[in-house]
């Protein structure tokens, strides 16, 4: 016990190095040389912990989210080593270029003098340099001051002494030159190891779900999670309500869901607390929040183990297992192990899912790119006061004249060249531009003068991404013919539906989608074939990122059934255990005892 609340201390609060220690510094750089990551500044003030995008972009990155008013400053204690003149280098990026002041301006402060560079005004992630600086031999207050509360985004800071030097900007170099500037060639790239029976990635309600279950039959097991709170989608991060039916498994289920409140409530924060509860009770699961997996090291097909990186600090861990589920929506262990994934719409004859009525709309001639898109969630109220709205010019593009004063599930970007995974952040900032531009048009109405932004996620609510691929491929047809499979774990009655973006029909916006609804006669089944990869032996995926195809994710895409796969998938990893068998010897020789379990028969 005490174990893992040192292990959830060390997740939720890593914020810690004060006084940043620069001794260890590049070979090519001078021994004064000072890195500090963002977000392991002391105090983050108003600003956001941001991991969505490590893969792109190499880490976790701090966001000035402010919803258009500048947050509080980031503040943090560097150590000087000597006294000098010091050139000041911010890896920033401005989100939105343009004919138009960068949205994402601050500056830094040190000891309370600010740095007269304005940053985050330069294209693309990129160390921008900033005016030369006098830094005295001691302790040094260095703050992010942030200029207008709009998505300012700073990863690190550096001070060099080299005029000469320039730090890197290859992902690969700069990963390794980060890692040695703080100390890594001294402490290895792995700060410590853990081995655990079962290893899930993403605390989703998927990811929730598998825990539950593995923990009940208990195995030892490890659940990472990206962001301090669990649920995805669900969480007070995104704020969707939990659809679907409880399956076999309510009483697993109603620990982790949510009230039917309407998308956006805060109180999403209430059914969070619920959750976490539950986990936390769960002797057997050790959580691993604030922790992105970032690399999978195999053994032959299987899967070794899982290496992570904490969100606040440069903190590494390795995390081994003899199964693993892939509950991270994105299918990221799937696709690091190797195993094949699909991504996008198959054409309407490969699986036989095309629908007259819809035409391409439903499912195309030729396979494309097209998937339901992300949503970025937001909430306006009304209040005592008038108020005003910044000017948005950077965000007229995209919100033309569009003015609506809710958002909701419909506020959804996705383009056949954009790919949920690999352009997250410009689809996420896509979406900042039509919230914003949006609710600027709004507030241009008088009568909506004490109208305000209360809330805008930051994280992106995502539906579709990679899936990966089972022994089973879940389809239209398995759906619609209603088949219940002799391995058949999960059970759903929803209608399938599917988006597409308005603006394929003409419609002003393009972040406005429309469903499709097919109803349905009656409860429709997935067999478990469905929640293990093909390829890898020792990995299963639950949620989103199951053995289907775009039509087949339609209907079971929903929380509920995400997490009847997650349940399914951790009782089944306790048989792989009890048997000493993979996940495909389950389905082959233990499936009546893995359906006893579930309550299947
Ligand atoms: C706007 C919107 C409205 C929707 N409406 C509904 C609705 O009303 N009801 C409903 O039930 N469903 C709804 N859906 C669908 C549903 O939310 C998703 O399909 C569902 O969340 C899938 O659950 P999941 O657990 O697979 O994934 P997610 O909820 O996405 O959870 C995956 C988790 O894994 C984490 N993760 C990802 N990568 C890593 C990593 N590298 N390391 C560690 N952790 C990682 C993520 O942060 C996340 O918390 C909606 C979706 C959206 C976007």
């Amino acid at each position: 016990m005490q174990r893992r609340n040192f292990l959830k201390i060390l997740g939720a609060s890593s914020l810690t190095p004060g006084a940043i220690d620069a001794s260890a510094a590049h070979a090519n750089h001078a021994p004064n040389d000072i890195l500090v990551d963002a977000v392991s500044f002391a105090d983050h003030g108003g600003w956001v912990v941001d991991p969505q995008f490590i893969e792109q972009m190499g880490s976790p990155y701090l966001l000035a989210h402010g919803m258009g008013k500048p947050v509080a400053n980031a503040s943090t204690k560097i150590t000087v080593k000597k006294t000098g003149t010091y050139h000041a280098w911010v890896r920033t990026r401005n989100w939105c270029p343009g004919p138009w002041e960068a949205p994402g301006r601050f500056q830094l402060a040190i000891d309370g003098v600010v740095n007269k560079t304005i940053f985050g005004t330069q294209d693309g992630w990129a160390w921008q340099k900033g005016a030369a600086v006098q830094l005295s031999k001691g302790v040094a207050k260095l703050e992010l001051v942030d200029l207008s509360g709009f998505e300012g985004r700073c990863d690190a800071v550096f001070f060099t002494e080299n005029a000469d030097c320039i730090p890197p900007t290859d992902l690969k170099d700069l990963g390794a030159w980060r890692n040695r500037q703080h100390g890594g060639s001294l402490r290895g790239d792995i700060d410590e190891t853990h081995d655990f029976d079962l290893v899930i990635v993403g605390g989703g309600i998927a990811g929730c779900g598998a825990a539950l279950a593995a923990d009940e039959q208990g195995l030892k097991v490890a659940l990472i999670q990206n962001r301090p709170v669990l649920g995805g989608n669900a969480s007070k991060e995104v704020r969707v309500h939990t659809l679907g039916i409880h399956g076999k498994v309510a009483r697993l289920l109603k620990k982790i869901d949510t009230k039917h409140w309407p998308n956006n409530s805060p109180d999403a924060i209430k059914d969070d607390a619920k959750r976490h509860a539950s986990l936390e009770a769960a002797k057997n699961v050790t959580l691993f929040m604030d922790y992105s997996v970032t690399e999978v090291t195999m053994d032959g097909k299987s899967i070794r183990s899982v290496a992570a990186r904490s969100n606040t600090s440069h903190r590494r861990i390795r995390v081994k297992g003899r199964q693993f589920i892939d509950c991270s929506g994105d299918g990221i262990v799937g696709f690091k192990a190797g195993a094949t994934c699909r991504y996008g719409r198959e054409s309407k004859n490969e699986f036989d899912e095309g629908w007259d009525k819809y035409g391409d709309l439903w499912s195309p001639d030729k396979k494309d790119n097209r998937v339901m898109g992300t949503t970025v969630m937001w909430r306006s109220v009304p209040s005592d006061k008038a108020s005003q709205f910044p000017a948005t010019p950077w965000a007229k593009d995209v919100a033309k004249t569009y003015a609506e004063k809710k958002s909701e599930w419909y506020w959804e970007y996705s383009a056949n060249d954009r790919h949920q995974v690999d352009d997250a952040e410009a689809i996420r900032d896509h979406m900042f531009r039509a919230v914003y531009g949006n609710f600027s048009n709004v507030k241009k109405n008088p009568a909506n003068a004490r109208l305000k932004l209360e809330w805008v996620a930051f994280i992106a609510g995502k539906r579709e991404s990679r899936r990966i691929m089972g022994d089973h491929l879940y389809t239209m047809k398995d759906v619609t013919s209603l088949t219940n499979f002799p391995d058949t774990v999960v059970e759903e009655k929803r209608e399938i539906d599917v988006h597409y973006q308005k603006s394929l029909k003409g419609y002003i916006v393009d972040f406005i989608s429309k469903a499709l609804f097919m109803k349905l006669r009656g409860h429709y089944y997935i067999p478990f074939r469905s929640l293990y990869s093909k390829d890898v032996p020792n990995l299963m995926m639950a949620g989103r990122c199951f053995s289907c195809s775009h039509i087949g994710l339609g209907g079971p895409r929903v929380m509920l059934t995400c997490g009847q796969m997650g349940v399914a998938t951790g009782y089944a990893a306790a048989l792989c255990k009890k048997h000493g068998t993979t996940p495909r010897g389950i389905a082959k020789n233990h499936i009546n005892e893995l359906r006893k379990l579930i309550g299947f028969e």
